[in-house]
């Protein structure tokens, strides 16, 4: 029998209690699932592509239906070349919804085998985002209940006082 194999993209920086909550359920519908941790976000990452990639292998530990990828490049090329004919994409509020119908669509017009899924949040993880999690974490604010234990160590390590540059170290404007 063929088996049904979903891609999960995204940024994941970091992975968060609402991705991970996708991936549960993705995994209900599909036999595979591939994380794949995107190398060009078009935002400057917090976390490196290896440090992004690490802490989903950690938080997610091993399950033979599930799998941690990095991809670049068009996401379409990727997806073939995996032998996958499915997006799943997560949808929180209303506001996600424009941006995931343009890339949806797109998507679909570079190749018409490829669909993409949408999962709606649950609703503990509605207002979760990685960048409400890294704004939380740099003022030292509890993060909790919206990563599991491995990020939040790594997030400490990140917005540790002697890991942050000294201010005429930075570009900020
Ligand atoms: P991207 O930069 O591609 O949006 P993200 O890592 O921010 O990457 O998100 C990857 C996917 O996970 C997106 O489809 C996003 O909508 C979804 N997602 C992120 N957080 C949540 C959440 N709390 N509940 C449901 N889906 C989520």
């Amino acid at each position: 029998m063929k088996k049904s194999i979903a891609v999960y993209p995204g940024s994941f920086d970091p992975i968060t209690l609402g991705h991970l909550d996708i991936i549960e359920r993705g995994l209900e519908i599909f036999d595979r699932l591939i994380v794949a941790v995107a190398r060009n976000t078009g935002k400057t990452p917090l976390f490196t592509m290896e440090e992004r990639l690490d802490l989903a292998r950690r938080a997610l530990g091993t399950n033979p239906r599930l799998e941690v990828d990095t991809f670049d490049g068009l996401l379409v090329d990727y997806i073939r070349s995996r032998g996958a004919h499915v997006i799943l994409r997560g949808l929180r509020a209303v506001s996600d919804f424009e941006y995931e119908f343009q890339v949806a669509q797109t998507n679909h017009q570079l190749d018409r085998g490829i669909e993409t899924l949408f999962l709606m949040t649950s609703i503990p993880y509605a207002f979760l985002s990685s960048s409400v999690v890294k704004e939380v974490a740099s003022h030292h604010g509890p993060v909790d209940s919206f990563v599991p234990p491995v990020v939040k160590k790594a997030l400490e390590e990140k917005f540790a006082p002697e890991n942050i540059p000294p201010k005429e170290a930075r570009h900020d404007p």
